[in-house]
């Protein structure tokens, strides 16, 4: 049997059932399509005995494709942690999470390094860029890493700057950029290999109301023209709210804030 059957299988007799929404504040209709992304009793814990700490505590979340979720909690609620295993970033204490019904625990390394390159867009709060290379050259940056020519990669990242309204800046170096046109470049970054999930760690956090706005709409505006499935991390009530969902982190716990989905959890 292959390695590439054997995972399928795998994945196949792990994957969760499409309807399966006990104890879930999913809110995925019951016969609806299979889930973008999903995770079942996701649990995080830092530390060790006396000094333990459940960040976080069997989450069950389920994102159909296309739509938008914000997730709301205080500083140390877990918001981070819960994207960096979104993202396969870290590892999980124990539960899963499903791409496309895939686990990716039962993933290799490679695989699980093009999940990461691929399929999945990440936007920092501080935007990571490379300050002494032009804001090309760090949206180019993964694409280099896939092995893409230089000359190609600088073109698709200009296009992919084009996008997010910064034609005219793709020379210039990402450490003389505003805090905004940083952000902007980031964000050309995470989508430039064409990603189906993206993931955003309060990608305005730093950002004055003005620009906050201007990148949360560019962001909305993203999402719409290239289907994506997003999930952002924000403190901003006002903006989480012009997402479909809008989830609250507290305590180990996702609930149900509001939102434009009319899908109720279901406890
Ligand atoms: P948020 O993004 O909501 O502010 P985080 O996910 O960054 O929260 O952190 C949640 C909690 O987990 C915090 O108390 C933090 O100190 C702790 N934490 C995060 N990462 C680690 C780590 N690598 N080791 C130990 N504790 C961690
Ligand atoms: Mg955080």
């Amino acid at each position: 049997m292959s390695s590439d059957t054997t995972r399928r299988n795998i994945s196949g007799s792990n994957a969760p059932a499409a309807n399966s929404t006990a104890n879930s504040i999913a809110g995925t209709p019951s016969a609806g399509p299979t889930p973008v992304v999903e995770t079942r009793e996701l649990r995080k814990v830092f530390g060790v005995a006396a000094a333990q700490q459940v960040v976080l505590n069997s989450i069950h979340l389920s994102v159909p494709e296309g739509e938008m979720v914000a997730i709301m909690g205080p500083s140390g609620s877990g918001k981070s942690t819960l994207l960096h295993l979104l993202a396969a970033l870290d590892m999980p204490t124990s539960g899963t999470v499903y791409f496309r019904s895939r686990a990716l625990h039962s993933l290799s390394e490679a695989p699980l390094a093009d999940y990461r390159n691929q399929s999945v867009g990440f936007v920092w709060q501080r935007h990571h860029l490379l300050p002494d290379f032009t804001a090309a050259e760090n949206v180019a940056m993964p694409l280099l890493m896939r092995g893409a020519k230089r000359a190609a990669a600088l073109e698709l990242a200009a296009g992919q700057l084009d996008q997010v309204g910064l034609a005219g800046k793709k020379s210039q170096r990402a450490g003389e950029l505003s805090g905004g046109e940083q952000q902007r470049v980031a964000i050309a970054r995470a989508l430039v290999n064409h990603p189906e999930l993206l993931l955003a760690d309060e990608p305005t956090g730093d950002l004055d109301e003005r620009n906050a706005d201007g990148v949360f709409e560019l962001m909305q505006r993203l999402h719409r023209a290239h289907r994506l499935t997003s999930i952002l991390a924000t403190h901003n009530r006002a903006l989480a709210e012009r997402c479909d969902r809008v989830l609250g982190l507290e305590q180990g716990e996702l609930k149900l804030l509001g939102g434009k989905s009319t899908v109720q959890p279901v406890h």
